[in-house]
């Protein structure tokens, strides 16, 4: 209980140009929602962590870091970070102070459900350059509510967004390709659309490409052949799309097992490249990466887009 579920190093888009990132995933009680088809991560929580625990990670976390490097610190809870229940008020506030004794945090990124935003739950990160993560994962009220299982609507996002906004932090949204029982191609246009909604109220994007977590529903209706995890050519397609449109907005897409079966992926033989390519189109937001990308499997991708046509559309 007193190290974190884990922690890595990478890079984050800031200002068009890549930062060090910290990211940690502590280990709390757990997210209280857990009804959402798609997600597993609430096996890693624990009825037992207490708030010194969660102190106790984050100091090991950031032991880690060299002192000298500015770097952006993910404090991500497989929950909610401004839930009262995973991390008190009080916790909040120490890790606060923490942060601002290092004066190496340029941003500190942390992700909750709407439901626990509000002025007061922001106040005890004041002086934190301060960005929330919402995982709305689509626009669409009836594709969350009755494929997802999300629990709350796209107004309860934007009343959400709203307040973290007004308290001088920014948002960043999840959208989610390819959520259960939505073909590929009504998924690529869900993403593009629900872009265009939620980018009035986000600085960045983050497209999450659904895959298959163990203990899920999810995973039940991937093993009876009811689901597919998206190809990897939605998500450029859907990427080059949203960038084109959006130029402004930061959007980013971490492509989690790709190429593996669980996973966003192709043919088998390409997954390597495009997985490559989306990465360092999230540092360079540059999207001739993506433009060039290629291969035999694309026709049948192209394909099944088609017939999807067929099938729903106004034939
Ligand atoms: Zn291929």
């Amino acid at each position: 209980m007193k190290r974190p579920v884990a922690l890595w190093l990478d890079y984050e888009p800031e200002e068009r140009r890549p930062v060090r990132s910290l990211t940690v995933i502590l280990r709390t009680t757990g997210c209280q929602w857990r009804k959402c088809r798609m997600c597993g991560y609430w096996h890693e929580s624990s009825p037992d962590v207490t708030q010194a625990d969660i102190l106790d990670q984050l100091r090991y976390a950031l032991t880690t870091m060299s002192p000298n490097e500015d770097f952006i610190l993910k404090l991500y809870t497989s929950g909610s970070f401004l839930d009262e229940r995973e991390i008190s008020g009080g916790t909040r506030r120490r890790i606060a102070e923490l942060l601002r004794q290092r004066q190496d945090v340029k941003r500190l990124i942390i992700e909750t459900r709407p439901e626990y935003v509000s002025a007061d739950a922001l106040a005890d990160l004041e002086e934190v350059k301060l960005e929330v993560a919402m995982g709305l994962e689509t626009a669409d009220d009836f594709i969350r509510s009755e494929y997802i299982n999300k629990g709350f609507t796209f107004e309860d996002y934007k009343t959400a967004a709203r307040v973290i906004t007004d308290c001088g932090a920014t948002v960043k949204t999840y959208l989610l390709l390819k959520p259960p029982f939505v073909s590929e191609r009504a998924a690529i246009e869900d993403v593009i659309k629900s872009a265009g909604l939620v980018a009035p109220y986000s600085r960045v994007i983050s497209l999450n490409l659904c895959n298959v977590q163990r203990h899920t529903q999810l995973e039940a209706l991937w093993k009876q052949g009811y689901y597919r995890p998206p190809w990897l050519w939605s998500a450029v397609e859907a990427l080059k799309t949203i960038k084109e449109r959006k130029t402004h907005i930061i959007l980013i897409s971490d492509p989690v097992g790709a190429g593996h079966i669980r996973g966003p992926h192709n043919c088998g033989y390409c997954d390597n490249a495009v997985r490559e390519a989306i990465k360092q189109f999230n540092l360079t937001q540059d999207m001739s990466i993506l433009k060039g990308m290629n291969c035999d499997c694309r026709y049948r991708w192209e394909l099944i887009l088609k017939f999807d046509e067929f099938l729903f559309g106004a034939y």
